[in-house]
């Protein structure tokens, strides 16, 4: 048999995903997020439940690539734009949409010869400082890319959120400003939002949101789960047990010793760890669920393997499910395990991991 770690990806959760971002946001377009592997969901995967989504926003062309290869015919949008003036080429041959950010990127525009018009999205730094130009550029930018033969005329407009996750934080209302004002009478369909931005700042929403975690259940906001706000996990980690050890008080468990025994107890071995992309830093305390139900982590797990408390489990077997996060144990409670959130843990799922799809 193969190793029973599994990473079960629910296309029925990601569907229901989208129309809550809708209802939340029921004036909007939606650009479904689908870079980084569709955030360790599968990228094809994740575009095909997700037909229903305006576009598709990717981190490069690669991905933009594989959407088209995939034959996903809708609108796709790489959100870091060309890397090269070579891009061009492929991002029109492709039908893919480009941010542009940087003045290098507007020079290669200019000095583009191509008369098939690329659809393209300025970007506004207004405050995270990461990429963008500045706001008050916004105007002449906006009018010398529109110029241009290599340019569609009508051009998308987007600014991106440094802290939405807190949801009375003036840095975002600050933003919000900063991008209305630059864009006082420019044309074009705006765009602000992340999933935390759809969540906390309805007057944000404008033409375009972009959604990302929202889309895998997963939630940045401190303190709350995805299902707060109405999403369901897309992602179900799964393994099972497959050793039960009788360990005496006073024995310690795994590397370097870090868990004592208090007393006679059942350890739990299962099939997963830091090479199936579980974080080697969750801490001892860590939750699972054997056989539906709530065990914890003891001692430092290993590349393959967990060790589990099953004091409370005096009927567990070889054999018996462990889920890791997803249906029944958030992704987000093991994120602070781990002193992470819930994004990096489920792109950061390995390939050794068998990627299961279920309906529901
Ligand atoms: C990743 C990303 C998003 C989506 O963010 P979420 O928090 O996952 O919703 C939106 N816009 C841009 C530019 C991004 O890079």
């Amino acid at each position: 048999m193969s190793r029973a770690t599994a990473a079960t990806i629910h296309l029925g959760a990601l569907r229901d995903n989208l129309r809550r971002v809708r209802e939340l946001a029921p004036g909007s377009k939606v650009m479904a997020v689908v870079k980084a592997d569709g955030y360790g969901h599968g990228l094809e995967r994740v575009a095909r439940a997700l037909q229903g989504a305006d576009a598709f926003g990717v981190a490069g062309i690669a991905d933009g690539q594989r959407l088209r290869a995939a034959g996903i015919s809708q609108r796709v949008v790489v959100l870091s734009g060309p890397d090269d003036p070579g891009d061009l080429a492929e991002m029109r041959r492709l039908r893919l949409e480009s941010v542009i950010h940087h003045d290098a990127q507007v020079e290669w525009l200019a000095a583009d010869v191509d008369p098939r018009p690329l659809k393209i999205w300025i970007k506004l730094d207004t405050g995270m400082h990461r990429l963008g130009f500045a706001p008050e550029r916004a105007r002449e930018l906006h009018a010398r890319l529109r110029d241009l033969p290599s340019v569609e005329r009508d051009i998308g407009l987007l600014t991106h959120f440094a802290n939405s996750d807190v949801f009375d934080d003036a840095m975002t209302t600050q933003q919000i400003e900063r991008f209305e004002r630059a864009l006082t009478g420019v044309e074009g369909e705006r765009s602000l939002s992340n999933s935390a931005g759809i969540l906390g700042w309805p007057e944000a929403q404008a033409q375009w949101v972009r959604a990302g975690g929202a889309l895998y259940g997963i939630s940045v906001v401190a303190g709350k789960i995805g299902a707060d706000f109405g999403f369901r996990p897309a992602m179900t980690l799964t393994t099972r047990l497959i050793a039960i050890n009788r360990v005496r008080k006073g024995e310690h468990v795994g590397y370097a010793a870090t868990f004592e025994c208090p007393e006679d107890m059942n350890i739990g071995i299962a099939a997963i760890g830091y090479g199936d992309g579980y974080p080697r830093h969750a801490d001892g305390g860590t939750p699972v669920l054997v056989n539906g139900t709530r065990a914890n982590l003891v001692g430092r797990m290993s590349m393959d393997l967990i060790t589990i408390d099953l004091r409370n489990h005096p009927g567990a077997k070889i054999g018996d499910p462990v889920v890791l996060w997803g249906r029944g144990l958030p992704v987000e409670e093991i994120a602070m395990h781990a002193d992470t959130i819930g994004y990096e843990l489920t792109c950061g799922v390995t390939r050794r991991v068998r990627f299961v799809e279920d309906e529901s």
